[in-house]
């Protein structure tokens, strides 16, 4: 007997949703209430009362940029192109990796690196054909609920907050948002933060555990830093030959090692890299699988963290969580059920 295979298979929208279990639902309602309140602000009501913004020029030689960063003590900044007037993109710790990159695979180029200019640097992207500088931006208007949607798509940790000028029809950088600086005004500000209970050893699909990139002491920092390229990470943690978590070199730690213009630093292992690092270092953040969203929350608060090393009760590496990760889950987790 012929049968219709339609008789036993219901619609997909038709199809009775499992219960979720209570802390699941918890944790979803959560998560709809902070995604509500990104909706309902702008991007510009994120930023504090009073800020300072260092935006470079284009035509500034790359060496000044970088005494420019560390004396300010800031990682990226705005670029203005002053000919056309107009934003040139977000100069950030990616575009020196970019030009550190290139002088390894070039060194005769080497002897003209104290002539180089910011807008060369997209001549240096383009010649290792890797992703140009970051141009996306939002308008101050817009809720910061979109800022993170853009921010995740294109996989940036900053955007900037970029308006038109009615008049004149140009556009003018307001300021710069971080990652860090969104969980932090939704730490501060929903207290349904605290709800986020569920541990991450039950949603292995939050943070990185497979495949993670890593080093020893003895790892030449230019391994490392091919590492951070290849993977479009900002950070790979420091491990001992048992796999104890010794450190973490970021990202950010190249600015402090080719700020003298001295790029044969490039030469030396991760263990004397690190030791060029500012005395004001805060030292780095762990959390277990036994913790939660409401616990990292927590830190964002109180501390200027940019990731947790997840590690066992022996301090060996576990995982890896970042604020890329912290967003995500933030905005997308069950969004399609949503939907
Ligand atoms: P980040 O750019 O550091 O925020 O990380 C982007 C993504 O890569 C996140 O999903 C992280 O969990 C993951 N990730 C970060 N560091 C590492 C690493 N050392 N090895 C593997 N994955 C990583």
């Amino acid at each position: 007997m012929a049968v219709d295979a339609s008789a036993y298979v219901a619609p997909r929208n038709l199809l009775a949703r499992p219960a979720l279990p209570a802390a699941d639902k918890e944790q979803m309602e959560s998560l709809r209430t902070i995604r509500g309140f990104l909706k309902s602000r702008t991007s510009y009501d994120v930023l504090p009362i009073s800020y300072r913004l260092i935006v470079l020029d284009t035509a500034l030689l790359l060496k000044k940029s970088l005494n420019i960063l560390t004396q300010n003590g800031i990682v990226s900044a705005p670029l203005w192109d002053s000919r056309s007037s107009t934003f040139a993109g977000l100069l950030t710790t990616s575009d020196y990796i970019n030009v550190i990159q290139y002088y390894w695979q070039n060194p005769d180029a080497l002897a003209r690196v104290d002539q180089f200019r910011l807008d060369s640097l997209r001549e240096i992207e383009r010649s290792l054909g890797v992703t140009p500088i970051e141009t996306i931006s939002i308008h101050p208007d817009r809720p910061v609920y979109e800022a993170c949607r853009k921010m995740l798509e294109s996989r940036a940790r900053r955007i900037p907050i970029v308006d038109r000028d009615d008049e004149t029809r140009r556009t003018m950088v307001v300021s710069v948002i971080t990652q860090y600086r969104i969980l932090k005004f939704i730490a501060m500000n929903v207290k349904e933060t605290q709800r986020l209970r569920k541990p991450f050893s039950e949603m292995p699909n939050v943070g990185t555990y497979a495949d993670l990139a890593t080093a020893s002491m003895d790892t030449p920092v230019m391994d490392v830093i091919h590492m951070l390229v290849k993977k479009n990470i900002s950070s790979v943690p420091i491990l001992d030959k048992h796999g104890v978590v010794l450190n973490v070199f970021e990202a950010v730690d190249v600015i402090a090692l080719i700020k003298g213009g001295l790029y044969d630093d490039l030469g030396l292992t991760v263990g004397d890299a690190l030791l060029k690092r500012s005395d004001d270092f805060p030292g780095i953040f762990t959390c277990s699988l036994s913790d939660n969203m409401s616990t990292i929350y927590d830190t964002i608060r109180k501390s200027r963290v940019h990731r947790f090393v997840v590690i066992d009760s022996e301090n060996r590496l576990k995982g890896v969580l970042t604020l890329s990760d912290v967003l995500e889950h933030t905005l997308l987790e069950g969004l399609e059920d949503d939907d």
